[in-house]
Parts: C-alpha cells; sequence; structure tokens
C-alpha cells in the first residue's frame, strides 16, 4: 500500500499493525447481520441469547480500535495519512 508520509515527505510504503487480524474484524461487524430479523427472539431470551448479544456489543469497541488504527510508514514507522492527500496539502516552506 502506498501512502503518503508526513515526515520522511515523499510516498512510502505503509502497513497495518496487525493485516491478518485486520481482515478477520471486518468479518466481526457482518457476524450479526444473520440474526437481525430474529432480534425480538433473541431479545426476549435472557439466558443465553441476550448476554451472547452483549458480549458481541462489548467486542464492538476492540474490533472498532484495531480498525480505526491508521496505518504506519515501513521507513519512520510514523502514521500515515489516508487516501486523498495532495500535495497541495502541505504547508509552504517558509521563505
Ligand atoms: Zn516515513
Amino acid at each position: 500500500m502506498r501512502r503518503h508520509c508526513q515526515r520522511c515527505k515523499t510516498e512510502v510504503s505503509a502497513s497495518f499493525e496487525q493485516p491478518t487480524l485486520r481482515r478477520w474484524v471486518k468479518g466481526y461487524f457482518f457476524l450479526g447481520v444473520p440474526f437481525v430479523p430474529f432480534l425480538p427472539m433473541i431479545g426476549s431470551e435472557f439466558i443465553v441469547m441476550l448476554p451472547l448479544t452483549m458480549l458481541y456489543l462489548i467486542g464492538m469497541e476492540p474490533a472498532l480500535a484495531i480498525i480505526r488504527a491508521p496505518a504506519s510508514c515501513d521507513e519512520c514507522g510514523a502514521d500515515v495519512e489516508k487516501a486523498g492527500w495532495s500535495p497541495a496539502d502541505e504547508p509552504a516552506p517558509p521563505a
């Protein structure tokens, strides 16, 4: 993945800290989708399904943290910008 690094001031190769975990975590968000039609049933079952639903929702926060973690520069380790950066965004050097 090519990203612009603010520290190196050039386009560098960048990577996520845990690419494999990141891929798996994306599936986590879709884990609950097949159960949406059964929500009334799940909500009325307090022994197994409701605690499992709560666990799932608690797990949502670490999952979001992994997904939102920025990629880092392979050269210097600085966090790199998301796509959409353009050289025009860079502040002009002092004259
Ligand atoms: Zn860098």
